[in-house]
C-alpha cells in the first residue's frame, strides 16, 4: 500500500480460481510450472506458460485501456498493468499458479489533496476483480484459440533457437520477416506497404521445420566473421538490430517471428565516457601514454575504442561467443586502421590493435563469431568467411567478389598484428579480476528504462544491450543489482563471488531459487527477465568510489600505474 497519494503505486495481487478463469483444462497441465530455467531465455519447455501468461496480460491490459485504466477519472478503473511491447518475455505480471491464475496490477489510489480516500479506495479494491474477471478472463471472455496461437509462435521461437544450437548457426532470418520498424522510437513493425520483406541469398538459404509453422526458409548464417556491407540507407542497421532482438520471441504481425540468434549474443559498441574495471585490455592495447598499463585497466572516463575493447573481453568473459557490431556505433580507430595511417603514426603512437587484426585471431582461438555492419572498410573482406551486400533491403551472397577483390591486393605493407593467443589467454583467465561494487553507503538502484539505470544519483548506461527490450527488464535489473550488493555484503567469505563467472553462477543459483520474485522485498507485477549477460554488463560498468577519474593521466595512488 502507498503511505501517501505521491507515494509509488499500490500493489494488488489478484488470484483467479481454474474455475472462474476461461482457461481450457490443458492449460492448468502448465499451472505451477517453474518458469525458464536459464533468466531471460525463454526455453522450450517453458515457452507455452510463457506464451498463456502473455496473452493473458495482454488481454488485462487490452480491457483496463478500454476502461480508462490507470487514468484514475471517476467511472474508470484506475488499476493498470505493467505495458506490453513486441517482445514476449518472461514477465512478473500473470503468473500460472497450482490453483489459479495470479494477476499483479498496480494502482494509485484515489486521493484528495495528501489524503487517500478510504471508501473509493475499498470500492476499487473490492470492484476491480470482479469486473476485470467478467471483462476478459471469464468462460466467455478469454478468447482460447487466441491464446493458444499466441504460445505457439512462442515454442515456435524456441524450437527456432534449439535448431540453431543443434545446427551450430549463429542466427537465422526467415524469408518473409519484415525487420524494420515503425519510428526510431517506435517498435511496432513498418507497415506493409513500405517495407520490403526478407529474402535470403540462395547460396545462403537454409531450411528447417518448427512445430507449428512447418517447413521455414531463410538466411542461416554460420560460425565465422560475417560482414553486412552495402550503401547507406540500405536496411543493414536494421538486419543487425533484428538479429539483436532475436534472442527472445516476437507477438503475431510483428514480423520478426521468426528471427532468432544465439542464446549468447551480445551488441558490442563504443560508449565513450563509461567505467571500465579492472578490465585486461592487452589483446587490443599496448604502449598507453605515460607508460600506464592495458591491464589491469580501470578508468571512469574511457575513450571509444577503449570501451569497445573492454566490451568485447567482458562479454566474451560472460561466455558470449557471437559479438554484433556496427559501424554507426563503433570506434573508427578500433575497428580499422589503413596502410597510410600505419605509415604516419610509429607503432608506439598507436597504442589500438584494431578489431580488423583480431576478427579471425578471437574466432579461431577463442571460438567467438562476429558479424558486422560495414559500409565503409574493404579492408575486413581480408578477414571475411562470408559478405553479404545489401541492396535496397535486401541481402545479396557477394562473398566471391569481396575474396578476389581482397587476394588482387597484397595490403601493400599494412603492420600485421602480433599474435593474440598468450594475450587472450591472459586476459580471459577466469580467476583474474574481482568485478566492482557499488559505491558506499548502499544507494538507491532504481530504473529509467530498459537500459538506463540510476545508482543513487549517477547514471549507469547500457546502451549496447539490444536485449534489454523493456522498462520491466530494467527495473527488473535493477533488483539484481541491489540484491547482489546485499548479499555481498553479508556473505561469508567462502561464499564471496568470483570474477564474472562467479557472479553468473550467483545470479543462475539466485533465479532458480525464487525466479522474477527472488531478488525484491515483495512481489511486484512490473519486472521481466534478463540474461546473465546483461547482469555481468551493468556490474561490469558500475561506478565505483575507486577509479581513477581521468584515462589519460594516470593519478599519484590509482590502482593502475
Ligand atoms: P543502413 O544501416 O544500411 O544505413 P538502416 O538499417 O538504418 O540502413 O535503414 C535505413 C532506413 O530504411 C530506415 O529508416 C529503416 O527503417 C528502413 N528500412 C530498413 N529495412 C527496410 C525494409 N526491409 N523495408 C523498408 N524499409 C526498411
Ligand atoms: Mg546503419
Amino acid at each position: 500500500m502507498q503511505p501517501d497519494p505521491f507515494a509509488g503505486p499500490s500493489r494488488i495481487r489478484l488470484f483467479v480460481p481454474w474455475d472462474q478463469a476461461g482457461a481450457p483444462a490443458e492449460i492448468t497441465l502448465l499451472a505451477g510450472g517453474a518458469g525458464a530455467e536459464i533468466p531471460g531465455l525463454i526455453d522450450a519447455a517453458s515457452a507455452r506458460a510463457i506464451g498463456w501468461r502473455d496473452w493473458i496480460g495482454r488481454r488485462v491490459e487490452a480491457w483496463l485501456r478500454s476502461r480508462g485504466g490507470g487514468s484514475g477519472r471517476r467511472g474508470e478503473e484506475s488499476a493498470r498493468i505493467a505495458p506490453y511491447g513486441q517482445a514476449i518475455l518472461d514477465r512478473s505480471a500473470v503468473l500460472l499458479r497450482e490453483r489459479g491464475i495470479e494477476i499483479r496490477l498496480d494502482a494509485d489510489l484515489p486521493a484528495r489533496g495528501r489524503r487517500i480516500l478510504g471508501r473509493a479506495a475499498l470500492a476499487l479494491l473490492a470492484d476491480t476483480p470482479e469486473r476485470l474477471v467478467a471483462g476478459c478472463l471469464a468462460p466467455d471472455r478469454l478468447d482460447a484459440k487466441g491464446a493458444a496461437a499466441h504460445a505457439a509462435t512462442v515454442e515456435d521461437h524456441a524450437a527456432l533457437r534449439d535448431e540453431l544450437a543443434r545446427r551450430g548457426w549463429l542466427a537465422f532470418v526467415a524469408d518473409g520477416s519484415c525487420l524494420a520498424r515503425r519510428a526510431g522510437n517506435d517498435d511496432r513493425p513498418l507497415p506493409a506497404e513500405g517495407s520490403v520483406p526478407f529474402e535470403s541469398p540462395p547460396s545462403l538459404r537454409r531450411e528447417l521445420r518448427l512445430p507449428h509453422a512447418g517447413l521455414v526458409r531463410g538466411l542461416a548464417i554460420e560460425p565465422g566473421v560475417t560482414l553486412l556491407c552495402g550503401g547507406g540507407f540500405h536496411g543493414k542497421s536494421t538486419l543487425l538490430r533484428a538479429l539483436a532482438a532475436g534472442v527472445g520471441p516476437h507477438v503475431a504481425g510483428d514480423g520478426r517471428e521468426r528471427v532468432a540468434v544465439r542464446d549468447d549474443a551480445v551488441v558490442v559498441r563504443a560508449e565513450d565516457g563509461r567505467a571500465v574495471h579492472e578490465a585486461d585490455l592487452r589483446p587490443f592495447l599496448h604502449d598507453l601514454p605515460f607508460g600506464r598499463a592495458a591491464s589491469p585497466f580501470s578508468t571512469s572516463n574511457a575513450s571509444g575504442s577503449t570501451s569497445q575493447a573492454a566490451a568485447i573481453i567482458e562479454s566474451i568473459e560472460g561466455g558470449s561467443r557471437l559479438l554484433l557490431f556496427d559501424e554507426d556505433t563503433s570506434a573508427t580507430n578500433f575497428m580499422i586502421r589503413d596502410r597510410w595511417m600505419d605509415r604516419l603514426l610509429a607503432p608506439h603512437q598507436e597504442p589500438i590493435t584494431p578489431y580488423l587484426d583480431r576478427a579471425r585471431h578471437l574466432l579461431e582461438e577463442a571460438g567467438v563469431s562476429s558479424v558486422l555492419v560495414i559500409g565503409g572498410s574493404g579492408e575486413y573482406f581480408r578477414v571475411a568467411d562470408r559478405v553479404l551486400v545489401l541492396d535496397t533491403y535486401r541481402p545479396f551472397d557477394r562473398t566471391a567478389e569481396a575474396r578476389a577483390i581482397a587476394a588482387s591486393d597484397d595490403g601493400h605493407g599494412r603492420r600485421a598484428a602480433g599474435p593474440a593467443g598468450p594475450l587472450l589467454a591472459a586476459a580471459l583467465d577466469p580467476a583474474r579480476r574481482s568485478l566492482p561494487r557499488l559505491p558506499r553507503g548502499e544507494p538507491r538502484i532504481r530504473a529509467l528504462d530498459a537500459r538506463r539505470l540510476l545508482v543513487g544519483t549517477t547514471p549507469l548506461e547500457l546502451p549496447a544491450a539490444e536485449a534489454l527490450r523493456d522498462p520491466a527488464q530494467g527495473r527488473f535489473l535493477a533488483q539484481v543489482l541491489a540484491a547482489r550488493d546485499r548479499e555481498q555484503t553479508g556473505a561469508a567469505s567462502g561464499t564471496l563471488e568470483k570474477g564474472p563467472a562467479g557472479l553468473l553462477d550467483w545470479y543462475l543459483a539466485a533465479w532458480r531459487a525464487g525466479r522474477l520474485d527472488r531478488f525484491g522485498p515483495e512481489p511486484r507485477g512490473d519486472l521481466a527477465a534478463v540474461r546473465g549477460h546483461e547482469v555481468l554488463a551493468a556490474v561490469n560498468r558500475l561506478r565505483t568510489d575507486e577509479l581513477p577519474s581521468t584515462e589519460g593521466r594516470p593519478e599519484a595512488g590509482s590502482s593502475d600505474t
